[in-house]
């Protein structure tokens, strides 16, 4: 069990940086002026695109890559010379790098007995970890007989036989196909629970964090765009690149023109017809002629019968059996819209829409930050 603390940390390495003229580039951080918190126990997923420093942050942490600058704390205790043994980290990387001729046994002893620990205490804390992953009946086999859910299970239950104070796991989902993902997803979460051990996840895929995490830590360029619950990070977040980000189908994202007319505010879109009414909380916001970034979720765009806005052809219809998705085109951008009522339409068909006020967001298109109401 362990409290982390990262504050301030930088990660530039020293091959990156240059062009082929020798040049630094100006974004050469692969992690910039990083700073968190994650309580004792806790569950953080670390989520982001490929390339967004979310593996050197978790390496960062379990001291096989030198931070930059900053201080990383473990339960107060500054962490950033000390040496990876002695950070009581377990750590799994979506490679499993299983011993290949050691049993899963042998594996799982294998860092217990470099700690000289009697085969009796070994035994006791494998006979513990296995079932909780379910490898109890895999401990006789080796690796090159295992399915790639259970070479992760292995690699997982590896990791936590030492009972490390802070587990790190590197999109370890990564390599297992959908059915699998969810099982041992489900699997991981009972887990924790049961160990009750402070857990960091990296994963690339938002249902992976959504579903694991207590805590998302959102990133985008090294740098720390969100951290929330996963309601809060859906519900409420701070800019485009995280609204975009979380949700399936994604959030829409449309550029309109705000027009004011004699009954309100209205959203436009440039050439296009159609016309949304603006919430009224907004108006102490907004003014004729502005331009904003209106994200609003496909599940918050309803098809109506009465609604004031424009009637509009539908561009798209998919039938999904437990969800429809409806896309009308607006300007040159799709808005997408999904529905669980049984409905059926044709390419062409006139449908009017109303987008639920509460949950519309309205970002900055310049610097793409959420527009808060006052
Ligand atoms: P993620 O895990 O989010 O996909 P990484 O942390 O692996 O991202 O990488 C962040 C950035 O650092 C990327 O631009 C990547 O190319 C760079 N990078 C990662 N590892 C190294 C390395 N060993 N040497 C040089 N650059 C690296
Ligand atoms: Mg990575």
């Amino acid at each position: 069990m362990a409290r982390i603390c990262l504050k301030n940390v930088y990660k530039r390495y020293d091959d990156t940086g240059k062009s082929l003229f020798g040049k630094k580039h100006q974004n050469d951080f692969a992690v910039k002026d990083l700073s968190f918190e994650c309580k004792d126990k806790s569950f953080i997923g670390i989520l982001g695109p490929s390339g967004c420093g979310k593996s050197t942050t978790l390496r960062m942490i379990a001291g096989l890559e030198e931070i930059t600058a900053g201080e990383m704390y473990i339960d107060n205790v500054c962490i950033n010379n000390l040496l990876p043994k002695d950070r009581n980290i377990g750590l799994a990387f979506e490679d499993y790098a299983l011993y290949p001729p050691l049993t899963v046994y042998d594996n799982l002893a294998f860092n217990l007995r470099a700690k000289k620990l009697s085969e009796a205490e070994i035994k006791k804390a494998i006979n513990n970890v296995a079932p909780l992953l379910k490898v109890d009946e895999l401990l006789t086999m080796k690796p090159s007989a295992l399915s790639g859910g259970q070479k992760q299970r292995v690699n997982i239950a590896r990791a936590i036989v030492r009972q490390p104070g802070l587990l790190l796991l590197d999109e370890p989902l990564s390599h297992l196909d959908g059915k699998m993902r969810q099982t041992l997803r489900q699997e991981i979460k009972r887990m924790h629970h049961e160990i009750e051990c402070t857990t960091i996840i990296v994963t690339h895929d938002q249902i992976e964090a959504m579903s694991l995490a207590d805590i998302i830590i959102i990133m985008k360029d090294g740098v720390l765009q969100q951290m929330g619950s996963p309601l809060e990070v859906y519900d409420s977040p701070v800019n485009e690149f995280v609204a975009g980000f979380i949700g399936e189908p994604p959030m829409n994202l449309l550029k309109s023109i705000i027009a004011k007319t004699q009954d309100g505010f209205y959203f436009t879109f440039k050439d296009s017809d159609l016309r949304v009414k603006v919430a009224e909380e907004y108006y102490s916001v907004i003014s004729d002629s502005m331009r904003i970034t209106l994200g609003v979720r496909p599940v918050d765009v309803i098809i109506t019968t009465k609604s004031t806005s424009t009637p509009t052809p539908v561009a798209v219809y998919e039938n999904f059996g437990d969800e429809r998705r409806v896309s009308v085109r607006v300007g040159d951008e799709l808005l997408n819209l999904t529905t669980q009522e049984e409905i059926v339409y044709s390419r062409g068909d006139i449908i009017k829409l109303e987008f639920n006020s509460a949950k519309t967001h309205l970002f900055d298109p310049v610097t793409g930050m959420k527009i808060k109401t006052k």
